[in-house]
């Protein structure tokens, strides 16, 4: 036993504490109603969707969620249900049409001076209404060299002028990759700006370590982190030192949400969202429209409804609280604002 002990401490050591979290991260319908002591009626339900599109969701964020409340606006999000087994009309496998912007395997050209590249397909949560639930991400090339290949493709463009890191959560990859990836982004003469967008900050705060706000606030290149947050319960103690660490370290971060259905079609909770980020150093940024993807389509909230909601913001917060409320149109050059 000693022995054992002995072999096997350093090894966890030397794995990040985000690691370790994220391998331990519940993906079984059951133990998830066990640990919230929701209903076994719910199982079922659960189970058959899940095999669609698997639970993900790190304990850390479990724990923000109420226990015994099966319209937990946490609980929601992360949750299979049944519902999403159902065709609607309008709610399709690829609602942006991405599969058309790739100008290399893992980059897409999609706005005026701006590249995307999709570093991994892997997420630390899987939230119920993301469109990547139905996206290819086995095609998306991993490792240095499909990433330099990635960037070889953009060489010699001398429009470019951001480079977005995306997904999946690109924060998943390990600091040691990301340091070489914005090390040759930053190669790029013409690439003023590093965006990086990630939900991690918030799901799995631990992510937010001295290594990375290293390499992050060290580049050349000007960074902004883009984070996604639906509601002020997910900012909670470890996710608010994450965001105010960021903001110490100079780094500028704004947040996007996507309006919800039983999560935060709700004024009072749209404004609490803005205020709490506020107070965490980060302004909200985008509130968009679902995008309708198959299987969300209990997520949905009518563009008229949304509008009511923006006007009471307007009404109750400054400016810069009000976030903007968009759509994402199949290849459109930019979001298209919901007036
Ligand atoms: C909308 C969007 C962009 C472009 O964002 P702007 O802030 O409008 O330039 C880039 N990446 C992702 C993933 C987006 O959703
Ligand atoms: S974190 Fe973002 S990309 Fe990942 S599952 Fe959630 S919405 Fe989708």
């Amino acid at each position: 036993m000693a022995e054992r002990t002995a072999l096997s401490v350093p090894e966890l050591d030397a794995a990040p504490s985000w690691k370790r979290a994220l391998a331990e991260a519940v993906r079984d319908p059951d133990e998830l109603l066990r640990l919230l002591r929701l209903p076994d009626s719910l199982r079922e339900r659960a189970r058959r969707a899940a095999e669609r599109f698997g639970l993900l969701v790190p304990r850390g964020f479990l724990e923000r969620m109420r226990p015994g409340d099966g319209s937990d606006p946490l609980l929601r999000q992360v949750l299979p249900l049944d519902a999403e087994l159902e065709e609607r009309p309008g709610f399709v496998p690829d609602p942006l049409g991405e599969a058309q912007a790739a100008v290399a395997p893992g980059v897409l050209r999609k706005y005026a001076g701006r590249a995307l590249l999709v570093l991994t397909g892997a997420c630390a949560v899987n939230c119920r209404y993301c469109f990547r639930r139905e996206f290819p991400y086995e095609e998306v090339p991993t490792g240095a060299e499909a990433w330099s290949l990635a960037l070889g493709a953009l060489a010699g463009d001398d429009s470019l002028k951001e480079i977005i890191l995306s997904g999946g959560d690109p924060l998943l990859l390990s600091d040691s990759s990301l340091e070489r990836i914005v090390a040759s982004i930053a190669e790029l003469p013409s690439v003023q700006r590093l965006r990086i967008h990630s939900r991690l900050p918030i799901v799995l705060p631990e992510r937010v370590t001295p290594r990375l706000l290293g390499w992050l606030g060290g580049t050349r290149l000007s960074p902004i982190l883009v984070v996604h947050a639906n509601h002020p319960a997910e900012l909670d103690g470890p996710c608010a030192e994450a965001l105010l660490e960021l903001g110490r370290a100079g780094i500028p971060v704004l947040n996007q949400a996507v309006l919800l259905r039983g999560v935060n079609d709700d004024a009072n909770v749209l404004a609490a969202l803005s205020e709490r980020l506020f107070e965490l150093r980060v302004l909200p940024y985008y509130l968009h429209q679902l995008d309708p993807v198959r299987g969300a389509a209990h997520f949905h909230v009518p563009e008229a409804r949304g509008h009511e909601l923006m006007e009471q913001l307007r009404r109750r917060l400054p400016g810069y609280l009000v976030p903007r409320y968009v759509r994402e149109d199949p290849g459109a050059a930019h979001k298209t604002p919901i007036a």
